[in-house]
């Protein structure tokens, strides 16, 4: 019997990469994708547990889920990702309809642990973190009629901010070898695609030694080669790492999209060295400047956490005051949460839930005026639009400038793929309506 399979996946591209390379898997190996999962044979929930509120998602999504097994007990549920890593034995006994467990580092198991439920329905937890990043099995067909893709280059990370469960959930940096990351990107536009962006919690750390030296930029100019590729993108880079070569791949690539996404959590010094971040608030400046001067118009966004322990109104007004100097095109801002094992979650002093909803509200406020003013600015202007498809609202196209930039503007589907010409008519917060000038 053809067994069907759905996944629900929560949290970052990470993730959604993670879930791709798990249903190419169970395609491969007979097994259809349900887009109903009180009809499917296999739930998978992919989560996250880097912040509180996917981790919260996940659990009263399992609780949902609990009526289902009574109806099937041949159903198998498992849990996948950082939150299985961080607390999956754990949830296992909370919630008695999940059988099995699989950290983020043990996906290439899955087929191996469906199967050994069926035969003895035991409970399973794989939760190792030494393996090196697996290539996806890149099953044909499936990545047809995306206009965007992900590859990650690299698992895990080595930096240990403070607050961070990402180094204990997801191990170490581990890289893919440029070849596998390559043939990849070959498949990815063999089907279709014509974005793609490299992921991996740290990106510009990367490295590989055999047999030529390879980093980041050689990687990016490798990828910059590819003849169907119209645009390059990667994402998250860490300011430390932020190096020369990198900033000559944005002065020479054409292909090297006009953005980055440069975390900077916190303006005040003192919370930066809490919060080890391994910079102060002036070498955030002073890459900014490099960046805006090796690349004109270069669009900036950023992660920024309010609340951190001991985080004193001064510090606060630093990180208001970092946010107006920049003016990030946007910004993905939290309020600060205990993560379980990291430093920051033992540390004294925590800011209590009203002051963070108050300073993440002053500070998205902030925020909003300023994505305004920058959208405003590009009113009237003519940009470069790679079109990705029929909006969901309104059935105009939709795609997004090289600065990421989402543009709304009528026009025919058969521009999937295509880059074209818009020029801007209005501007919101979150996206920009325009005309088609040029295909
Ligand atoms: S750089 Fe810091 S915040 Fe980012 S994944 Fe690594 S430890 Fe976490």
């Amino acid at each position: 019997m053809n067994k069907r399979f759905h996944i629900k996946t929560m949290g970052c591209q990470m993730n959604e990469y993670d879930s791709d390379f798990l249903a190419q898997s169970l395609i491969k190996n007979g097994f259809s994708p349900e887009n109903e999962v009180g009809q499917a044979d296999v739930i998978l929930i992919n989560t996250c547990a880097v912040r509180a509120k996917p981790e919260q998602k996940a659990c009263s999504f399992l609780g949902r889920m609990a009526g289902l097994k009574e109806k099937n007990p041949e159903l198998v549920v498992g849990m996948i990702g950082c939150l299985a890593q961080m607390k999956g034995k754990e949830l296992m006994k909370r919630f008695p309809l999940l059988d099995f467990i699989m950290g983020p580092r043990e996906l290439e198991k899955i087929i191996d642990i469906v199967g050994e439920i069926y035969d003895s329905r035991q409970k399973i937890a794989v939760t190792g973190l030494k393996g090196a990043p697996p290539s996806p099995v890149n099953c044909p067909g499936y990545f047809q009629n995306q206009t965007s893709g992900f590859i990650s280059i690299m698992e895990g990370c080595n930096n240990f901010c403070s607050y961070c469960i990402v180094p204990y959930v997801r191990g170490r940096e581990h890289f893919r070898p440029p070849e596998d990351i390559l043939r990849e990107a070959e498949h990815l536009l063999s089907e279709g695609v014509r974005e793609i962006t490299l992921l991996g919690q740290n990106v510009n750390s990367y490295t590989w030694d055999d047999p030529d030296h390879w980093n980041f930029s050689s990687l990016l100019h490798a990828m910059g080669n590819l003849e169907d590729l119209s645009r390059l993108r990667f994402t998250t880079s860490h300011p430390k790492d932020l190096s020369d070569a990198l900033l000559g791949c944005f002065q020479k690539m054409d292909k090297l999209a006009g953005h980055i996404h440069l975390p900077f959590q916190a303006g005040s010094n003192r919370i930066l060295k809490l919060m080890r971040r391994g910079y102060t608030r002036e070498e955030y400046l002073e890459i900014i400047e490099k960046l805006r001067t090796a690349k004109e118009g270069i669009a900036i966004t950023s992660d920024v956490m309010v609340g951190f322990p001991g985080e004193t109104d001064e510090d606060f007004l630093l990180t208001l005051d970092l946010i107006q100097q920049v003016e990030f095109d946007s910004l993905f801002s939290f309020k600060y949460s205990d993560r379980e094992g990291t430093p920051a979650a033992k540390m004294p002093d925590k800011i209590s839930k009203g002051v963070k909803v108050s300073r993440l509200q002053r500070l998205q406020d902030l925020q909003s005026s300023i994505t305004l003013k920058k959208n405003r600015h590009l009113e009237g202007r003519q940009l470069t639009v790679l079109v990705e498809g029929t909006s969901k609202k309104g059935g105009q196209l939709t795609g997004r400038t090289s600065a990421n930039k989402i543009v709304n503007f009528d026009g025919d589907s058969h521009l999937a793929g295509k880059l074209v010409e818009v020029t801007i008519q209005e501007s919101y917060l979150n996206s920009l309506k325009g005309k088609l000038t040029g295909s």
